[in-house]
């Protein structure tokens, strides 16, 4: 339990980035320089955590599962494999939902890429350059591009893994390495942290239509 609400502290500072970003209440160069430090801080407290507690912890949904059990080496940047493990596949169907979400990230690399480092580097320019006292496009704007292109890419995988699922649980890991940093997806476990990306994704975009609604 002490595990989960450390992952779920290290998860928040997520959220918190999203806040300094978007809602800037600091104003807007000092909120945006904040949320900048602490992403790039982030990776040296979530890193380590992952480290330390993978060998005890599923990567799909947190659980904390014995030693003991089979691990999967997954393939790793530089060339190199890390063991994690899932929960024994007679409890729960973790290991193939992770393979699932492995497959289809690497099918659609850049594009989920583009979808999520885009707009959010685009974003920080615009809003750098209106704090700076030189708007190129209103704030309104630069804030539904952000929220509409991260939440049309973060839904699209909150289900597409689904369907990218192999038929029966294997030992086969995927043939590449994860291509986003595995650290933050292991906070709360990859399941939960996909349906977080679900429902916030979502409401972003009922938000963006009821604007639209409105303006037309
Ligand atoms: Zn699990």
């Amino acid at each position: 339990m002490k595990i989960r609400i450390a992952g779920m502290a290290l998860f928040l500072c997520i959220p918190l980035v999203l806040y300094l970003y978007l809602a800037q209440p600091l104003g807007v160069l000092p909120s945006l320089g904040l949320g900048v430090l602490i992403m790039i801080g982030h990776r040296f407290l979530a890193s380590p955590f992952s480290a330390r507690h993978r060998p005890r912890r599923c990567l799909w949904c947190g659980r904390s599962i014995p030693i003991a059990q089979v691990s999967l080496a997954l393939p790793v940047q530089g060339g190199k494999e890390i063991s994690y493990k899932f929960c024994p596949p007679s409890s729960a169907d973790c290991r193939v939902r992770w393979i699932g979400l492995h497959r289809l990230v690497l099918r659609h690399k850049h594009l989920i890429q583009f979808g999520i480092f885009i707009p959010v580097l685009a974003y920080l320019v615009l809003e750098t350059a209106r704090g700076a006292g030189h708007p190129q496009i209103p704030h309104e704007v630069s804030l539904a591009l952000f929220k509409g292109i991260i939440a049309a890419t973060v839904v699209s995988v909150s289900f597409g893994y689904l369907s990218h699922r192999p038929e029966e649980d294997n030992s086969i890991p995927p043939p590449a390495p994860f291509p986003f940093p595995l650290h933050n997806l292991s906070l709360l476990g990859a399941g939960w942290t996909l349906w977080i990306f679900r429902i916030v994704g979502m409401g972003w975009i009922l938000q963006l239509i009821n604007r639209m609604i409105r303006i037309f």
